[in-house]
Parts: structure tokens; sequence; C-alpha cells
């Protein structure tokens, strides 16, 4: 093992399962991003000494990291598959420090990469060449909770679970869980616009963030930080940052809508034999449960199997070809449970299900929920993993798991495909031992050329970073290319902020 790649993994953070996957499926450095996709440098200027110097003379220790094995981990990306060249990573402590870096960095013309929790699965989040990377994980402050509205308003790299432990302890929670919260940022998600388990129920974060503060690549401050449901005076700019992941400005604060605790969770994980029951099965939640239904997920056996294999974690029911998981919120248990238990019995019945279990007591229903979530990090461990993210109508929605089966047959390990059914979004995986550019030119471009003949989305929720933009036209047209073009000439116009990613060269 290289020097540089044993301290890559002495930095990760070993006590939680994406880092320990992390750990265990790497075995090698992942190639330069810019060698391994044929990148061409931009006219960015290059880093100086004197750069360096301007920055540690304007922040404190720790902020500012330019050691080989310290810069290492903020080059690469979380499934190890792109790798940037950045000598120095900036870690502000307020808003005013991140406009002073793009004050700064606007001026020279250095460009920027702006960064969160790094469990971005696009590429967005790491350099390509010598970018500055932002790191924003020193600032994690909460600023305020209105108990009442259920506004919470906090810095942009506060971890998505410790807001979630936070707002419970006061009868709140966050309106968005995802497998990576341990890591995430509030600012990250807001950037990406990631959707999760819950999006079901709770709505995406166009409707569940109030405000933002932003800064954008001249250095100048943007304050739309408002804590109102209501405030139809003007454009809507907050959402110029929502999902433009780092290409318009970098997120500093966010004002966010926390639903009420339910006092009430129930969950429910089931086999099913077809994925066309998969779907009867949604139609039918949907009717039996209504609006106590806050997750609806299913996973291949593939899916679950080598999640089970790899990561020795324990699946509660037999073996069946498709599982799907439900899950409730709601205010009364006794009431939710009989919901959850009639709408088991009827579709025992009906041969829908074939297997179950119900389960409202927090220790089963965490264990069965690791399950789901450690699905997007076990195929790691088989390798190297090509991982697609896609939104394609449900009719349609398993066809491309079953075509690229056919199409790959033993050249890959497995092919898996599983998801959020509620949001017509589907993850598939195709693990291979290790990263292959044959089995990469056999699924790119056709799975996208498939969502898009099935008139699908080829980003549902990851965003499309530095591995999708030669692929944006399949789902946006030339207009609203055009105007994305005009946007962010209008707010970064020397282009410094997070280059080759989301929009094509021209
Ligand atoms: C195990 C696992 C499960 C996941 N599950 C889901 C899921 O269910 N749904 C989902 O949507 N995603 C999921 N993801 C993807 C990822 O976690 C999300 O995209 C998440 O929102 C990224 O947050 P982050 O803080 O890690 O951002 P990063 O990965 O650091 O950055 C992502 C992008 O946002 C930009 N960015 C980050 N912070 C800022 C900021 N403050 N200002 C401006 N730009 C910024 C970066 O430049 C980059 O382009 C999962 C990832 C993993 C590893």
């Amino acid at each position: 093992m290289s020097k540089s790649l044993s301290m890559l993994f002495t930095l990760v953070n070993k006590s939680n399962i994406l880092g320990q996957i992390r750990y265990y499926a790497s075995s090698a450095l992942p190639q330069l991003s810019s060698e391994k996709y044929g990148i061409k440098r931009k006219h960015f200027s290059p880093l100086q000494q004197e750069d360096i110097n301007y920055f540690k003379s304007i922040f404190k220790e720790g902020q500012v990291l330019t050691e080989e094995s310290e810069v290492l981990p903020f080059n690469i990306d979380w499934i190890k598959n792109c790798r940037g060249q950045s000598k120095l990573i900036l870690k502000p402590k307020s808003t005013e420090e991140v406009s002073k870096i793009l004050a700064y960095c606007n001026e020279k013309r250095l460009a920027v990469c702006p960064q969160g929790g790094n469990t971005g699965l696009v590429g967005g989040s790491v350099p390509v060449f010598d970018e500055i990377v932002v790191n924003l994980a020193l600032m994690n402050k909460i600023n305020t909770l209105d108990e009442l509205s259920g506004a919470l308003v906090c810095e942009a790299g506060c971890i998505l679970e410790t807001l979630d432990d936070y707002v419970r302890e006061r009868g709140l929670i966050m309106p968005i869980d995802l497998g990576a919260k341990g890591s995430c940022h509030i600012g990250g998600n807001v950037s990406t616009n990631a959707g999760g388990l819950r999006l079901l129920r709770y709505g995406n974060l166009h409707g569940c963030v109030m405000g933002v503060e932003a800064v954008k690549a001249d250095g100048t401050i943007i304050d739309c930080l408002r804590t109102l449901k209501k405030d139809n005076t003007g454009y809507h700019l907050k959402h110029l940052f929502i999902g433009s992941e780092g290409t318009l400005g970098v997120v500093t604060k966010v004002a966010i809508s926390c639903p009420s605790l339910p006092k009430a969770v129930s969950l429910g994980f089931f086999g099913l034999k077809s994925f066309e029951n998969v779907l009867q099965l949604y139609k039918s939640a949907k009717s039996s449960l209504g609006e106590i239904l806050s997750a609806f997920e299913m996973a291949d056996n593939c899916a679950i199997k080598s999640t089970v294999e790899n990561l020795k974690i324990p699946n509660p029911i037999s073996d069946y070809p498709f599982y799907v998981l439900v899950e409730t919120h709601g205010s009364d248990e006794n009431h939710d449970n009989e919901k959850l238990t009639r709408f088991l019995s009827k579709e025992m019945e009906s041969g829908l299900i074939i297997d179950g279990t119900i389960t409202s007591e927090p220790a089963k229903m965490k264990n069965i929920w690791h399950l789901r979530e450690s699905i997007a990090g076990a195929g790691l461990l088989d390798g190297y993993v090509f991982k697609y993210d896609v939104s394609i109508p449900l009719t349609n929605y398993y066809d491309i798991v079953l075509s690229l089966r056919k199409k790959l047959g033993d050249k890959v390990r497995n092919v898996y495909g599983y998801g959020h059914i509620g949001d017509g979004n589907i993850h598939i995986n195709v693990t291979v031992p290790q990263y292959s550019k044959e089995i990469y030119s056999l699924l790119e471009p056709y799975i996208f050329e498939q969502v898009a003949k099935l008139n699908g989305s080829i980003s549902a929720e990851h965003g499309v970073g530095f591995r999708k933009p030669q692929f944006i036209h399949y789902s946006k047209d030339a207009s609203a290319l055009q105007l994305m073009r005009e946007l962010k000439r209008t707010m970064d116009p020397n282009g410094i902020l997070n280059p080759y990613k989301v929009l094509p060269d021209v």
C-alpha cells in the first residue's frame, strides 16, 4: 500500500459505516479525473506561493491545509471514481471569510471547488485540476430554532444527522433523510437539492427550504435568509442556489422548515415475487395508508443479497425476487399499526406480499433501515461500482435493469436496482472487480439514451456534477441550457465556481 494511501485511510472516520466501507473497499488511488476522462485545464491562474501566504495571513491554523497527506482526502470522491489535484484546502469559519476567499479568487482568476461532506455521487464535490477546495465543515453553528413554526436556521456545514438529533429533542424532525446523513452537510443537501428516503411525505427542498444566505463568485453576500412560508416579493432567488451544485454561489446559511416529530412510526418490510407486484402494492399502499405513508422503497434480490453478503447485515425475512420497505408517520400508534396490519393481511391474502414483518420497535426499525441504507455502499466491496440515479415513469421503472443485465451478461459481477418508488427514482448499480473502460463505454451513453427514450431524467437526485454535463441534453433542451449559461455568466462571469461541472462546454 502506498504511503499516501495509508494516510488517506487513517483520515477516514472508521466509526461510521460509510467510513468503514470506504476503508475496506479502497485498494488503490483512483486515476486522476483529468486523465481518466480526457479533460483539458481551462485558463485559470495557477496557484502561487503568494496566494497561500495571503490565505495564511487572514486565517488561523487548521483553516489552511497544504500538506500532501492532508489535502488528499479532499481530492477524492466517495465512490473513489474521481481524483483532483488541488494543493490548497480552505476551511472558512464564517460567511465573511467565504466572501474574502471568493473576492480574492475572482480577482486573481483562481478556480474554486465548494465542498460539503464530500458524499456526492457525481464527482461534483472534488476538484478536477488544481481548484482551491473551500470546505464548509467549520461552519457548523445552529443559529435559531422557532419551535412553533419549525423554522431552523443554521450554517451550511452542519451535518444532517446532528441537525436531526437537535430538532428531535425539541419535538421536530428534519424534512430530509438519506443514507449519508452522518457525513453530508445541510449546505451540500441544498446545493444538490438532495431527495432521499422521505421525500414522498415531506416534499423536496425547493418546498422545505425557506431561505438561504449565499456568497456569489465576486464575494457579494446574498441575503435571502427568510423564515417565512410565504414571501412573494419578486423573483424567488433562493431557488437559484437549491440544486445548482456550487456553480452559482457558495451556500453559507440555510433556513429550513422542520415538521413535527411523528408520535407513531411503524415500518413494514415485505417480500414480493415480481416487479409488477411492487407497482400494484404501491398503488394499494397509497390508498390504504393515505396520509401516514412516509416512505415506499424497493430493492431487488441482488441489491439485498450483496448487502447481506458484503456487509454481513441480516435480512429479517427470507430470499425473494423483490423487497419493499414501507414506513408510516402518524400521530396515533394504535390507529397506524392497525392500518398497517390491515394492509399487510389484505395484501398477503391477495398474494401481492408473500412474506413480511411489521414493527414499531425503534431498534428493529433501525436495523431494517440500516439494511436499506447500506445498499449504496455495499457494492464498493465488489471492487468498483458504476452508479446511476435516474427518474423513469413507473410503468417502465425496472426495464433498464433488465436490459442492462442482458447487454452486459457475465462481463460484470452484478447489476441491481433499488430506490424510491414513490418518487419514480431508481438507483442502478453495476459492480465490477475494477474500473474498466470497456464496461464504461457499454454503459454510457446507452443508459442515458434509454432513459431519454422513456421520458425520464438522467439525474433524479444526485445532480449532474462532473460526470454528466455531456449528457445533460438528454434531459434539458437547448433553450433551457442557454438560459442556464446566461445565469452562470451573470452570477459568475469569470467561471471560477466549480468549473468542469454541470454545464457542458460549448
Ligand atoms: C450512502 C449514500 C447515500 C446517499 N443517498 C442519497 C439519497 O437518498 N438522496 C440523495 O439525493 N442523495 C444521496 N446521496 C448523495 C449525497 O449524499 C447527496 O448529494 C448530499 O446532498 C451531498 O451532500 P454533501 O454535503 O456531502 O455535499 P458534497 O458531496 O460535498 O457536494 C455535493 C455538491 O454540492 C456542492 N456543495 C456542497 N456544499 C456546498 C455549499 N455549501 N455551497 C455550494 N455548493 C456546495 C459541491 O460543490 C458539489 O457540487 C447519498 C450518498 C451516499 C454516499
